[in-house]
């Protein structure tokens, strides 16, 4: 193995990456005999070590990313933690936010040493230490070490849950205030929330204190029994109990048994305008995702039962909408939108959190255009990343490049719909005249 990297790589003993990487090629290729569970019980403690080097090298980078900041002088802290993140999220190809809880869990595999030890010697993995920073959070340093301590004969010996317990326990011991402190500031946080799900669902969720959360679960339980006991005709087709607390929560809410009365709202759906032909291309729908084909006709045939569908088509030739442009130097009205559904997600590589800002790629005070073609969606906190003066974003909607720490990535909008099919003559006069109807109508008199 060591004569093989000193043949592939000279120099590598000063040089950790091509180290790394040779052994990568080395493993990758290598004729693996009999297969055992001792094999895969190493490479499991190969990855661990591995994540406690790269957290290493991660504490390293952010201390020399700091001591640049506080040189200029005009950085704070907070920020130089964002664009850390940022850039580890580049390096683990994850989203920035994903990356910030990489970063806290890194910055604990370096402070506690019976947590570095475990996972240097491969024994506990980056999401035992996650659950350990999680639970040791707001502690002081000096309380988190005493926590840890106690825990330390265990790691990579448990369960997750029981590591859990465990580290809880011993922390509401240390700080018994905490748990109150931390009790307090979980109840202020307490919110709704909705993500895609498989097939066309979603999931509606709310962080609840524990017992309005059971309090809501037993009063639909209830609610379900007692609507299983109406009279026929008022109850509507055969549901299941699952069904009926489902079917209850949504008429609770909205105040509309989603059985027996229709959905009344407005939708925003991006179609292909071939699909009208077809039929058989699936639709986008902002905020959720793709939806299939089936959807799309179930959805734009519903229209007079109080679905609003407004349709935005996407040109047969580029499978994409085409840009627009404004005088003013602020991304508004229809072209917000159009970025809007353009992006679809926020555009840093790895990111895909939802839009909360639209923004000029080239800077506006650089000369850059306030048009489609120059603006990107940014999650809110990709937008605060690009402040700092060592992220760099360059390039066009179509092709977004973003640079930082000697590392590069790109990203492109989503393609709306397979290229098409080869168009007759005929075929794209008449696509490129409803191209420009549907534009008009999805427009409004809010002219491009
Ligand atoms: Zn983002």
């Amino acid at each position: 193995m060591a004569q093989i990297i000193a043949e592939r790589h000279p120099d590598a003993a000063s040089d950790v990456p091509s180290v790394v990487r040779a052994f990568q090629e080395w493993i990758a290729e290598v004729e693996l005999d009999e297969p055992t569970w001792e094999a895969v019980r190493c490479m499991e403690d190969l990855k661990n070590t591995l994540t406690a080097r790269q957290a290493d090298v991660t504490v390293a980078l952010h201390r020399e990313q700091a001591e640049k900041d506080a040189a200029r002088g005009f950085v704070l802290p907070s920020h130089t933690d964002r664009v850390v993140a940022a850039q580890l999220g580049l390096a683990r190809r994850r989203s920035p936010v994903q990356a910030g809880r990489l970063l806290r869990i890194a910055h604990l595999t370096v402070a506690a040493e019976p947590v570095r030890e475990a996972m240097r010697t491969g024994e506990l993995n980056e999401e035992q230490a996650g659950i350990i920073r999680r639970e040791t959070d707001g502690l002081t340093p000096e309380d988190r070490d005493r926590v840890i301590e106690k825990v330390a004969d265990t790691l990579g010996r448990t369960s997750d849950r029981h590591l859990s317990d465990d580290v809880r326990t011993a922390a509401h011991r240390v700080d018994p205030e905490l748990a109150a402190r931390r009790a307090e500031a979980a109840r202020a946080d307490r919110h709704v929330s909705l993500r895609s799900a498989r097939d066309g669902m979603a999931h509606l969720s709310a962080f609840l204190p524990a017992v309005e959360g059971r309090a809501c679960l037993e009063a639909l339980r209830k609610g379900a029994n007692a609507a299983k006991r109406q009279p026929r005709p008022e109850k509507g087709p055969d549901r299941t109990p699952r069904q009926w607390m489902a079917d209850l929560l949504v008429h609770r809410v909205s105040g509309r048994d989603p059985v027996t009365e229709p959905v009344d709202v407005h939708v925003n759906l991006v179609v292909p305008i071939d699909s009208l032909i077809s039929g058989n291309e699936p639709g986008y729908l902002p905020g959720y995702g793709p939806i299939p084909a089936g959807e799309v006709r179930e959805l734009l045939s519903q229209r007079e039962d109080g679905v609003d569908v407004r349709r935005l088509f996407v040109h047969p030739g580029s499978g994409q909408l085409v840009g627009m442009e404004s005088k003013s130097r602020f991304f508004r009205g229809l072209l917000a939108q159009f970025v809007q559904w353009r992006d679809r997600r926020c555009r840093t590589p790895w990111c895909g959190a939802p839009i909360k800002e639209i923004d000029h790629i080239t800077a506006h005070a650089k000369g850059g255009a306030t048009s489609a073609d120059n603006a990107e969606g940014d999650c809110q906190w990709c937008n605060l990343v690009k402040e700092h003066p060592a992220w760099h974003v360059t390039g066009h909607a179509r092709e977004v490049l973003v640079s930082s720490g000697g590392l590069q990535a790109t990203t492109r909008p989503p393609l709306v719909n397979e290229p098409s099919q080869a168009w007759s003559p005929l075929e794209e006069y008449l696509l490129d005249l409803e191209w420009r109807w549907a534009l008009r109508r999805a427009s409004g008199k809010d002219d491009p």
